[in-house]
């Protein structure tokens, strides 16, 4: 498993069970991979500080129609620890239901010039935008602005000089304490600027030199 994925479902609190049913892994695999990548499933253990939440009870307060708000004051625990145990139990608030419910209400069959027939969703000003088309417009972006940041980082490995293939290079955080996303992945969605200023934070390295260096078989020497 991608350490900056991982990394990023660990810090909102996913456990490690969730992560298994999404990556279709099993539990334990996730827990070797999260102890490879040297993280910890400490939010986990922050939610359950206080014991697990009641399934039955948490299914009550969501038929009553309560919110997190309201459901994290009748157990007397904190938004995300009921976000969590919710997530854990599989539940949702009547509220994010009916959000989910009107998405879907936005979505229509139409087809698309290059899709053929596939589901479509209605825009605010009007029209409609083919789904698929729209995720494609998403990864293209990605991938633009990643060959930008790694142009402006130089465009090689700082190591050993590869400069082949853009997807082999990695932004590499100089401080790990400082890591926010992983600039390799989905972090490049975020607004340009904001992928610059963390893409400042990093050195330029290719998959085998990031390996080495997570290894400790090459010092940085920052
Ligand atoms: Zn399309
Ligand atoms: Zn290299």
């Amino acid at each position: 498993m991608d350490r900056g994925e991982l990394q990023a479902l660990l810090g909102e609190g996913v456990s490690l069970a969730e992560i298994g049913r999404r990556h279709d892994l099993h539990e334990s695999t996730v827990g070797y991979w999260v102890k490879k990548h040297g993280l910890k499933a400490a939010r986990r253990e922050k939610h359950a500080a206080r014991g697990a939440l009641q399934r039955e009870h948490l299914e009550t307060l969501v038929e009553e129609g309560k919110t997190i708000a309201e459901i994290a004051e009748a157990v007397d625990r904190s938004h995300a620890t009921v976000r969590h145990w919710l997530r854990e139990y599989g539940l949702r608030t009547q509220r994010a239901r009916n959000i989910a419910q009107q998405t879907r209400e936005k979505r229509v069959l139409r087809r698309c010039a290059r899709h053929g027939l596939t589901e479509f969703q209605r825009r605010e000003p009007g029209g409609y935008r083919c789904l698929k088309c729209r995720s494609e417009a998403v990864s293209r972006r990605r991938r633009l602005v990643k060959q930008l940041l790694v142009q402006e980082a130089g465009g090689a490995c700082r190591i050993c000089g590869y400069d082949r293939c853009a997807r082999a290079l990695h932004f590499h955080h100089v401080d790990p304490e400082h890591k926010r996303f992983n600039l390799s992945l989905r972090g490049v969605t975020r607004s340009l600027e904001r992928a610059r200023a963390e893409a400042q934070k990093c050195i330029l390295l290719c998959g085998n030199c990031q390996a080495e260096v997570e290894e400790g078989l090459i010092d940085l020497g920052l």
